[in-house]
């Protein structure tokens, strides 16, 4: 038996196995063997092991170097156009995000050239920026709709993300967000755009989504209508998802244990009880630092949540709000503002965002049978990922059981 790609000599070979998604004291546990090898058979994981005596067609040796899951980013706003580096000024100034919002600025600004631009605009845009996750090392990314708000506009980011799956390397999970704010046009009657989700959205998506995520906030949705679209999600096969108790605590945490969410994202506010109804129903609490640092917000409180056994799972967010694509970084920020340790940071990255994404038993780790989505970081230790930040560690990334990234490039 021929293998087609053999990893050796693995200064760590970083497994993160686990069948459940990581919690306490689990998230500290990467499964790593020293010196260890991964062997790739038909685009899976084939063998994982100290040595592995096998013919391969290809051999790269890892000597001085760390080999792990390629990063999940299990959150992120990829489709839209413009870029709004204006509005660094007006949050220096101290503006909130809501009133950037009020004013006119922020998602609209977003949402007007985003309905301006065309499918081929949107794809051409998506690509590079997939390009620039890629060679950070990341390997699979959600993505979210969302600057659309009509149905013409929604459904078209839903294609561009669909289209940017087949075309690029990286693998894009769809997440339908119609409800992402209230368009301008319905700010005097925001019951009416939330029947527009219902009646015109929802029964249209069809196979363009797997999620149906609300931004669940004071004067954006409230939770009566988070809980309405979501249900009604659930009827068109979509699994809900939320953003909860960023900016206030409005009980979105409580929300999406009990309307059965597969994660609950940012929860810088959420209550005690909330986050442990999360831990109780298994809801995975996906933390995003990369907002709290760009709009300069208190930080989630991972060391408590995870002491209530919440799965936490991280993410960049990337948005125009928050231009990130180096989930290294994001890692960094986990360790140095939320007081996660660097293992911690690992897991929520990889195997705890697969579960975020309904991905578990393809990626997230690195266990015979699984997709081959392997990273080598230039690096000696997994340690070293938020300590050298902004560095550039990414040598080479395997997606799918092919070289994709080599010496930091692009092949
Ligand atoms: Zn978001």
């Amino acid at each position: 038996m021929k293998a087609d790609l053999l990893i050796k000599n693995a200064t760590q070979l970083i497994t993160v196995k686990s069948d459940k998604p990581k919690i306490r004291r689990k998230m500290r546990e990467l499964g790593i063997i020293n010196n260890g090898s991964v062997a790739v058979r038909n685009n899976r994981i084939f063998r994982v092991d100290k040595k592995i005596n096998i013919d391969a067609k290809k051999s790269i040796d890892a000597s001085n170097k760390i080999v792990m899951p390629g990063f999940v980013d299990c959150h992120t706003h990829l489709v839209f156009s413009g870029s709004r580096e204006n509005e660094l000024k007006m949050k220096l100034e101290g503006k909130t995000y809501l009133e950037i919002l009020e004013s006119g600025g922020g998602i609209y600004s977003t949402v007007n050239r985003t309905r301006e631009a065309d499918v081929k605009e949107l794809v051409a845009l998506g690509l590079s920026r997939l390009d620039g996750m890629l060679l950070n090392g990341t390997t699979t990314v959600e993505a979210k709709s969302g600057y659309g708000l009509n149905t013409k506009d929604e459904i078209k980011c839903l294609k561009v993300i669909n289209e940017l799956d087949k075309k690029h390397v990286i693998d894009v999970v769809p997440t339908f967000l119609g409800a992402h704010a209230i368009p301008s046009e319905f700010k005097s009657n925001p019951d009416k755009y939330v029947n527009l989700i219902i009646s015109d959205m929802l029964p249209r998506i069809g196979s363009l989504a797997e999620f149906c995520d609300v931004f669940c906030e004071k004067n954006v949705f409230t939770i009566e209508q988070a809980k309405k679209i979501l249900n009604e999600g659930k009827k068109f096969g979509l699994i809900p998802k939320m953003h909860a108790d960023e900016l206030y605590c409005t009980g979105g945490a409580e929300l999406a244990s009990e309307t059965g969410c597969i994660s609950a994202d940012h929860l810088l506010r959420a209550s005690d009880k909330g986050i442990k109804k999360m831990a109780k129903k298994g809801v995975i609490g996906v933390l995003l630092p990369g907002t709290s640092f760009t709009t300069m917000e208190k930080y989630a409180d991972a060391r408590k949540y995870i002491n209530y056994g919440l799965a936490v799972a991280l993410a960049s967010d990337f948005n125009p709000n928050c231009w990130v694509n180096n989930m290294g970084f994001i890692i960094a920020l986990a360790c140095y503002n939320m007081k996660m340790t660097p293992a911690e940071a690992i897991s929520a990255s990889t195997i705890n965002a697969a579960f975020a994404i309904n991905r578990e038993k393809e990626i997230g780790s690195l266990e015979v049978g699984k997709k081959a989505d392997i990273i080598i970081l230039n690096v000696p230790n997994y340690e070293s990922i938020p300590y050298k930040l902004g560095m550039g560690i990414v040598d080479t990334v395997i997606k799918n059981g092919r070289v994709v990234v080599e010496n930091g490039k692009i092949v």
